[in-house]
């Protein structure tokens, strides 16, 4: 288990439900291209974040890492080839779409 999963655990174990509410929705926070800054170990990425103390860079990494960032893939909403994107329930979508659907 990573450290992303270890921590959730512990959370929950914990009783820590908003702790562990954010967790399971950082996916909606981070956008793609940030994802994959964080992929890279570009510790820039935090300052385009806003993420509560506890949650630190090994945790991010660790979160990142197991996300699929695609790369010049279609994007299932809009059709158009976007570099930039991310799997969604293992359909691709771009970070446009994402920023919109984030959003509702
Ligand atoms: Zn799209």
């Amino acid at each position: 288990m990573g450290k992303f999963e270890t921590k959730k655990t512990e959370l929950l174990r914990k009783g820590d439900l908003e702790k562990t509410k954010f967790l399971e929705n950082i996916e909606k926070l981070i956008l793609p291209s940030q994802v994959k800054k964080i992929q890279q170990n570009d510790k820039t990425v935090l300052k385009e974040l806003v993420l509560p103390a506890w949650v630190d860079w090994g945790l991010l990494y660790d979160w990142a890492s197991t996300k699929k960032i695609g790369s010049g893939k279609t994007c299932i909403l809009c059709n158009l080839d976007a570099e930039n994107g991310v799997f969604l329930l293992e359909k691709y979508i771009c970070e446009s779409c994402f920023l919109k659907i984030k959003n509702i």
